[in-house]
């Protein structure tokens, strides 16, 4: 084959596909299962009643054919009910663009705002996601350091804006560290983003995954947010729907439609039969099977929790999200060799937290996302 593209060269695989390569070489080997903790894939079967409306929907007479760019009216207007119903948040049909998962837009996104060698503001720790695609393009990713509990703190970013700051990227609650946001800092990087004229893009992705009786709240709750800001969110983790690829970006009319013209040139939108599937789920939520989907994380998340401290590993129970932030033992070497050395020795792959940014060296991240019948084979 001829010389693959010289942008192949500046970012490396991504992390999740070389740990399940050296998860596959494990296996091999001692043919023994790996237990993993690493990638925060939804394991637990969709509800029934959304199976049955996709399956339907797959039959209906138009399904098969090109859907269009932007939402359909149902799913417009299914999402803005559920916006208003959940976040008091009104939004116009030029403010909602489906999304083949939230992927599709945090990759994308860099398109439709940067150009060659503008820079974009990105968490560290924070989602690989955020920052890939942005080094394959030729744009530049700054990273920015949150408090040391993983908290949003503007005065720390202010610095690090430059004329050619394009964007900031916010993600609560937080993969991988488990953080949430308060109001009263998402107020205030509103109100950073309205001073330096970026674009603030909110990933909530894991709005919905909350414990506790804890609430996530929308950016665009904030009073005018919507000057500056979009919001993705997913049915990914949501109603585990991961592998149909299904999300949303919201906010700012401007740049709904920049993204929509980058994606007319990338993909050819969100198939009708998700689309209605997407509908049947905000518009008639089984909330039975949310709140067992819940109960069952809350169940995972405090019996895994039990098991990291006889790794000496510490941490506080994230409120939200999917993931364990955790502190390895002061004498281990590094978070990557502390994995390692688990999943050679013990069977049990942990993501290191380096993955995640400079930051998060010395931490590890624990996705609860696992069948844990078996857990006490591995402990
Ligand atoms: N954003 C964050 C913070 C994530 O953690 C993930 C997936 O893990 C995504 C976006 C991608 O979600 P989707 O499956 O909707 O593409």
């Amino acid at each position: 084959m001829p010389k693959p593209a010289e942008r192949l060269n500046r970012f490396s695989e991504y992390v999740f596909a070389r740990l399940a390569k050296r998860v596959a070489e494990v296996e091999k080997r001692t043919g023994r299962k790996v237990l993993g903790f690493g990638a925060g894939s939804p394991d637990i079967r969709p509800s029934e009643k959304y199976l049955a409306a996709f399956a339907a929907a797959i039959q209906a007479e138009k399904a098969h054919l090109y859907p269009g760019y932007g939402a359909t009216p149902a799913f417009a207007e299914a999402l803005g009910r559920w916006y208003q119903k959940r976040f008091g948040v009104l939004l116009n049909r030029d403010e909602v663009v489906p999304l083949l998962g939230a992927k599709d837009g945090t990759s994308h996104l860099p398109l439709a705002l940067l150009d060659d060698g503008d820079e974009m503001l990105i968490p560290n720790p924070g989602y690989p996601g955020f920052s890939g695609s942005l080094i394959m393009y030729g744009m530049k990713p700054v990273y920015y350091p949150l408090t040391a509990d993983c908290r949003l703190n503007v005065a720390a970013i202010e610095p690090l804006v430059t004329s050619r700051t394009k964007a900031i990227v916010v993600n609560f609650p937080s993969n991988p560290t488990g953080q949430v946001a308060t109001l009263e800092e998402l107020t205030a990087v509103v109100a950073f983003a309205k001073k330096y004229n970026i674009v603030l893009v909110y990933d909530n992705a894991y709005a919905e995954i909350a414990f506790d009786g804890y609430r996530a709240p929308s950016i665009l709750e904030i009073p005018d947010a919507k000057d500056v800001a979009v919001e993705f969110g997913s049915f990914s983790k949501t109603y585990s729907f991961a592998g149909y690829r299904m999300g949303w970006m919201v906010g700012n009319a401007d740049v709904c439609r920049a993204l929509l013209q980058v994606k007319s040139q990338i993909d050819s939108g969100m198939s009708l039969p998700l689309q209605a599937l997407a509908v049947v789920a905000l518009t008639e939520t089984d909330l039975e099977w949310h709140e067992a989907m819940i109960r069952e994380y809350t169940r995972r998340r405090d019996i895994i929790a039990q098991k990291l401290k006889l790794l000496g590993l510490t941490f506080e129970l994230p409120r939200a999200g999917l993931y364990i932030w955790a502190r390895i033992p002061d004498d281990a070497p590094s978070s990557e060799e502390f994995c390692m050395k688990l999943l050679e020795e013990r069977h049990i792959l942990l993501t290191p937290g380096s993955a995640f940014g400079s930051h998060g060296e010395r931490y590890v991240r624990v996705s609860i996302c696992v069948n844990i019948d078996a857990i006490d084979t591995y402990f």
